[in-house]
Parts: C-alpha cells; structure tokens; sequence
C-alpha cells in the first residue's frame, strides 16, 4: 500500500477501530437481551406467572441492572469516540502523554497512563480513610467499563 499515514492517524483509526468493535458488541449483545427478556415474558404469561417469580432460572434481578450498565458503557463509548474525533480521546490528563493502546484496550475509559494511574494509586494509600473512599469511587468509575 503506498498511502502514507502518520503515526498519529494510524493511532487514532487503531483506537476508532477498538471503540467501534466494542460498540458493535455490546449493542448486539443488549439487542440479544432484550429479546431474551421478550422471549421470557410471553413464556411466563403462558405459563403460571408465580411459578415463573419461585423458579430458580429466573436471574431478572440481576439481568436488569446489568443491562443498565451495558447501555452505559455504550454511551460512554460514544462520548469516547466523540471526543477521538476531536482529538481528545486517549491522552493522559496528567502528563497529556497518549495512553497505551494496550492500556486502552484493557480500559477504554482510561484517563492516566499507567505510571500517572500508579503515582496516583501510591499517594491515594498514603491519606486518610474518609478521602480514600471518595477517591474509591472515583477509581471505580473510571474502570467499570
Ligand atoms: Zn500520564
């Protein structure tokens, strides 16, 4: 192939790429689901619907948020690939080097590189409990994807 890119660019189509695939899988996995559900309801109406709340195959407990986070993520996607777009997608915010793809990969919504992510973790240790949980959440968040 003769066509010339940057690194920068092939970086960026590399990452659109990933973000893309994910997408792609988990809306056929949510649309998967919500056909799953369709499927279960119309079962239940024909069977007994109390038998259906006892039996132990029944998981809509924890279908339902989980689906929640499944379209979450989605939107989070979205938000990433707007902001690759702009160029903005994948950079630390500390030191604004760009993010390991590996480390994208494993983490999409990634926001530190790992040495930042890993000062970051050392000096969270080192406070109080109170601040550590606030700074728990935060961590949490981040990596839920
Ligand atoms: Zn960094």
């Amino acid at each position: 192939m003769g066509t010339r890119r940057t690194p920068a660019t092939n970086r960026q189509n590399e990452l659109k790429a990933m973000l893309e695939g994910r997408k792609r899988e988990l809306s056929s996995e949510l649309n998967a689901r919500k056909r799953d559900a369709r499927t279960r309801n119309a079962a239940a109406h024909a069977r007994n619907t109390e038998q259906e709340i006892t039996e132990p195959g029944s998981h809509t407990d924890i279908e339902l948020p989980l689906m929640r986070l499944k379209s979450e993520t989605l939107n989070r996607i979205d938000a990433a690939l707007k902001k690759l777009a702009q160029g903005t997608y994948g950079n630390c915010v500390e030191c604004t080097d760009p993010i390991s793809k590996e480390r994208l990969r494993a983490l999409p919504f990634a926001v530190r590189c790992t040495s930042c992510e890993e000062r970051r973790e050392a000096t969270l240790r080192q406070r109080q409990p109170a601040e550590q949980r606030r700074a728990y959440v935060g961590v949490v968040t981040e990596i839920s994807a």
